[in-house]
Order: structure tokens, then sequence, then C-alpha cells
């Protein structure tokens, strides 16, 4: 008794309130699809990008696919060192011929075939210990065919501070191996991944309205009193020439029309997965919310199914207490009434399927596993009118 509707969009096509009254209970699995800033003069310039846009562009996401990324420069800045920097710069840095059988977007790979980016720098603002990337995703940077892994032995260095972080296994693997890396030099490759730690961004020069430099701040690590360590600027400044931003420090919610938002934390606000209407505000029977949607942008897959079970412990408690709201037609039926009332275009999922099976098919041709649609006017023109 599953349903698929696909291509349409809460806020735009139906009101939440719409959704609610046609279902004993919505769970909001929305995520966060925006992304933060680093609130730094110079962000806005034409060359400086969010790594979401990046992502969005690479992977054919019909609302990024437009975008333009100058990859004729020698050097880019990835600012920050989660998981999400590691993706970019793992595209940016391998050859182009590694990433021509992935679902890549054609025009993408055709742009990254193209590149003169020889140098990526990865900015982390505090040191190896805090690095937010996960063990195996700073080992295949370490690995790239085309490219080498360059860390300063000195930045390596876990800070007294830090020396307790060193107890957590994957801290301990994590750090062990970008110093086991920095003994190695700068190797002969031609494209460089030049990992720093303890510098923060703190002004995006350009020329001509276009990103032509970074200026980056020495950092200290101190105790944030909380039991964490925290960045502390020095005073001591360096620059580095780059032509392309990409900011990759953290992604925030975005509010949808109806449906309550926590503008500090830039997530649905809620208790135990009940959606409440503010923080400390009582709870609205039948609204639920799981993984970033509900905790924030962090974690892994595992961190969001555990997250998913506690939502929907939530709700089952709610339904045997016979709490959750009495919809006013919740038949199979009632979505797909509102939907055609409204003469939005839903794809079913036999259509996902066909889709599904174009892509593929296309991706044959061309030798990929998949050539993905990137326009929702493209997806809807290759499926049968209804
Ligand atoms: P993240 O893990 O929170 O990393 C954000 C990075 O940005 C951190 O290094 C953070 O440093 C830094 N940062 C934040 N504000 C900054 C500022 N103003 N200036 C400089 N640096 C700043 O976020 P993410 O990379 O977007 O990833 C989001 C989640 O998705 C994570 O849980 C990640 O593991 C997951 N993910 C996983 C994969 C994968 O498994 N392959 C791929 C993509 C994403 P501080 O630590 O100092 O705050």
């Amino acid at each position: 008794r599953l349903r698929f509707f696909g291509a349409v969009k809460l806020g735009r096509d139906f009101t939440a309130a719409e959704l609610a009254s046609r279902h004993d209970a919505v769970i909001y699995a929305v995520g966060c699809e925006s992304d933060r800033h680093m609130g730094i003069p110079g962000e806005d310039l034409a060359g400086s990008h969010s790594a979401t846009e990046f992502v969005g562009w690479y992977n054919g996401h019909p609302d990024h696919r437009d975008r333009r990324f100058d990859l004729s420069t020698a050097a880019v800045a990835v600012v920050g060192v989660g998981n999400v920097a590691m993706d970019v710069t793992r595209l940016l840095a391998c050859g182009p011929e590694d990433l021509a059988k992935t679902d890549i977007a054609a025009y993408a790979l055709d742009a990254l075939r193209k590149s003169g980016v020889k140098t990526v720098w990865l900015l982390g603002r505090r040191g190896p210990a805090e690095a937010a990337y996960s063990p195996a995703e700073i080992v295949e940077i370490g690995e790239l065919a085309d490219a080498d892994l360059v860390v300063d032995p000195v930045e390596a260095t876990v800070d007294e501070v830090s020396k307790g972080e060193l107890s957590d296994l994957a801290v301990k693997k994590k750090t062990d191996y970008v110093q086991e890396h920095a003994k190695k030099g700068a190797g002969t490759k031609e494209r460089k991944v030049r990992l720093r730690f303890l510098v923060s961004p703190v002004e995006i020069t350009g020329e001509n309205g276009r990103v032509s430099a970074m200026r980056l701040e020495k950092n200290k690590l101190v105790s944030d009193g909380k039991g964490g360590v925290k960045a502390v600027g020095t005073g001591v400044f360096e620059t580095i020439k780059i032509g392309l931003v990409l900011r990759s420090v953290g992604y925030r919610g975005i509010p949808i029309p109806g449906v309550p938002f926590d503008e500090k934390s830039g997530h649905i606000p809620h208790v135990d997965g009940r959606v409440v209407s503010a923080p400390g505000q009582p709870v609205l029977p039948g609204q639920y919310v799981v993984g970033w949607a509900k905790r924030g942008p962090s974690g892994l897959i595992g961190t969001n199914r555990a997250d998913s079970v506690l939502t929907v412990q939530s709700l089952l408690t709610d339904h045997k207490a016979g709490i959750l709201p009495i919809s006013a037609d919740a038949s199979l039926e009632a979505t797909l009434r509102l939907l055609a009332d409204k003469k939005v275009r839903a794809l079913s999922f036999a259509d996902w399927q066909k889709l599904d099976v174009l892509e593929k098919a296309a991706g044959a041709k061309a030798g990929k596993i998949r050539e993905k649609f990137t326009s929702v006017e493209d997806m809807l023109a290759a499926l049968p009118p209804k």
C-alpha cells in the first residue's frame, strides 16, 4: 500500500494543510536543501559558489544543471573538510576518464575534461583531529591516480589541546593517515590536493568582479570550555591565488510554507520526531520529521536509519494511543484526486521505472552506467502523455 507521487512539490502544488487533511500522519523527510555561508567579504563575487551547487551540477540536478563553474582556473579553494568537501575535491582532482563510466551528467564530464585545475586547496579551520571527513574518504583522496595529497607536517601535528580526541579510533586513524602522508612531500603528479589545517578564510578578493585570491588567517586551537576545541585567529595572514571557491561548510534547511521551521537551527522543530509549531511549543498532532530536516545536516546513512526508527516509534505510539487526528479523507485515492483537481501531473512509480529504463539504455550507449535526465520537461516528454 505504498504509493509514489513524483514531480510534485509541497508548498507549490499543494499545501501542508491539504496534505494533512488527506492522511492520518505526515512524515517530513525533506533534508537540508540549502547551504551555509562563511560571512566574509567577497563571498558573493563571481566564481564563489556553494559546494551544494557544484554537487547538484555534476549530478545533473534540474535546479543546478544551468550553473557554470570556471574550471579554466589553475587553482580552486574548497572551504571546509567534511565529506562533501572530499566529494567535490575528488571530482576536481581525479582524471575525467575515471568518471566517464559513472552517472555523472554528460555536460559536467565535458567541462571536467577541459579543466585547467592543477591545485585544489582543502581548507580546514581546526586541526587534523577535528577534521569532519570519514577515514575512508581522506584515504580515497590520498590514493587518487592523478593527484598528490600534500600535507604540511607541522600542520598535521596534533595539538596538545586535541590529544584527548585520539582515544576515538576513527580520529586516530584519520590523523595517523595524514601524518604518514605528510612525510611523502609534494610528489610528482601534475595535480595537487593541498590539505591545510588551522587556517580560516577571512576575505575573498577579486579582479574585474571575479574571484582572484583568498586571504587566510592562521589559527590556534583552544578549549571551548565545553569539552571541545575551537579555532581562534592569531593575526598572522597569508594569501593564496585562486580562481574558484567552493564553500563546503555545511547545509541548511529551507522553510516550506505551512510547515514549522526554526530559523536559528535551520530545521523543523520537534520533540522525539513529533513536529512542534516552534521550539518549546506544543506538538502538532499527526506531523513528524526524520533525518536532516529533524537533526540538521550531520551523520551518514546509518545515523539517519536509526533516527527514522525513533520517529516511527513515536508515530506508532501515538497511533496506539489513538491521538492521531482523524483525516477528512485518508483513502488511497484522496491524494490522486487532490492533484487531479489542481491539474498537477504527478508521476507514478511505473513512470519512474520507465525513466529508469530509458536512463540506463542511454547510459549503455555512452558506455556509462546511466545517462540521467537533467530536466523535468525532458522527463515528462519522454513519458507517454496522460
Ligand atoms: P560537515 O561534516 O558538517 O563539515 C563541514 C566542514 O565545514 C567542517 O570541516 C567545518 O569545520 C567547516 N566549517 C564550518 N563553518 C566554517 C567556516 N565558517 N569556515 C571554515 N570552515 C567551516 O558537513 P558536510 O561536509 O556538508 O557533510 C554533511 C553530512 O553529510 C556529514 O554528516 C557528512 O559525513 C555527510 N556526507 C557523507 C558523505 C559520504 O559518506 N561519502 C558524502 C557527503 C556528505 P568545523 O569542524 O571546525 O566546524
